[in-house]
């Protein structure tokens, strides 16, 4: 295996204005106010700094990481987020490099942002290391963070949610948010993005390469990946048969038809045609409103996924709950007490103070 990428320690092209007042400040720490300047300012090293902040799970970190993030927020928003899943080996560190390129070539500033479910086991050995995005990671308008390894879905989410804020007040104007199509991270992707891009390989249904129906209809398109050599055909047909299939489909909240298209990230051909697409689709969805709800919707949502999630953390580490808990656990195991009540007595010991 090629070693490891040197993830974003760049800075070679900060501005000399920046760089001088960081190093002016290095040893001291750099306050909320001159971290919102920095990166306001592109600074890609006290991006790094930032996102780290809200990667760390200590108090201090947080309080600090959140007071930058709310204070980006009125600078964010002005780009296109789009999510990117398909099952390990489908080509999706390939055509992020492949459509990465060709996105930069437009003028546009990209940063590649990763959910990766299976961190926790693997370090991120999926996602975290993007050994092939060779070009990419030495292209001086893009940004690549892998996934904060050693994290739970929902934490791992929401610092995403929080890092793609960062991003776009530095001035990123296009987010690749990429996650493996195993499980639930798609959810978590869909949920931050406004356009989900569903990679797939020339013939074999989506079950039999172990994408999950919901993950197809939330799909805003389907690429058929490996569109080159013997497989052309053969990915043609996939994409007929896809087009047809997306038809079958409800409408979707957005009234967008999801589309097939087929692309070889490796001989970049039909990257410019996806890209045009997802042009097309940002056009349209703006048109009709549906990009602005849907992201209203989507801040609705993750205010109301981080009230649950708080809530369920604090209720579990109360110290009056974990002294009963085990108690009415077997009350309610032994048939003693209904299920209902033992929850109510938990909740009003919670509640207690
Ligand atoms: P990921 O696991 O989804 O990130 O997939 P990778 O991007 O690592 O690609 C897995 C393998 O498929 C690598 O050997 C790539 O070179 C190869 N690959 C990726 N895209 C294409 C493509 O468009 N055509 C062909 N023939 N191979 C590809």
């Amino acid at each position: 295996m090629k070693s490891h990428l040197s993830i974003q320690k760049g800075g070679e092209k900060l501005p000399e204005t920046i760089n001088r007042s960081f190093k002016r400040k290095k040893r001291q720490a750099l306050s909320v106010e001159d971290f919102v300047e920095a990166i306001l300012n592109g600074d890609r090293i006290v991006l790094s700094q930032a996102i780290t902040l809200v990667e760390s799970n200590k108090a201090e970190h947080q309080t600090k990481a959140q007071q930058i993030v709310n204070a980006c927020l009125p600078h964010s928003g002005k780009s296109i987020r789009v999510g990117i899943t398909g099952t390990p080996g489908v080509g999706k560190s390939t055509f992020v490099e492949s459509m990465g390129q060709h996105v930069t070539s437009l003028g546009r500033q990209l940063a590649v942002l990763a959910i990766d479910p299976t961190s926790q086991i693997s370090h991120g050995s999926i996602l975290g290391d993007k050994t092939r995005m060779e070009n990419l990671s030495n292209n001086p308008n893009a940004f690549i963070r892998p996934s904060a390894a050693g994290e739970s879905l929902g934490g791992v989410a929401r610092k995403t949610r929080e890092t793609i804020i960062l991003c776009e007040a530095a001035g990123y104007d296009v987010i690749f948010v990429e996650t493996v199509g195993v499980g639930q991270s798609e959810v978590a992707v869909h949920s931050m993005v406004d356009f989900f891009l569903l990679l797939l390989l020339p013939g074999g249904g989506d079950e039999l390469q172990g994408i999950k129906r919901g993950v197809v209809e939330m799909a805003d398109m389907i690429a058929i990946n490996k569109a080159d050599g013997d497989n052309l055909a053969k990915a043609k047909e996939s994409r007929k048969a896809y087009r047809n299939g997306l038809h079958m489909f409800p409408p979707k909240n957005s009234n967008w038809t999801a589309t097939a298209m087929t692309c070889s990230a490796l001989k970049n051909t039909g990257i410019k045609e996806i890209w045009q697409t997802i042009q097309q689709y940002e056009q349209f969805t703006k048109k009709n409103d549906y990009f602005e709800d849907n992201r209203q919707h989507q801040a609705q949502y993750w205010l109301n996924e981080t009230i649950r999630n708080e809530l369920k953390a604090r209720f579990e580490t109360h110290n009056e709950v974990k002294n009963h808990f085990q108690t009415i656990q077997s009350r309610v195991q032994n048939g003693e007490i209904t299920p209902f009540i033992g929850a109510e007595r938990l909740m009003e010991l919670f509640l207690k103070k």
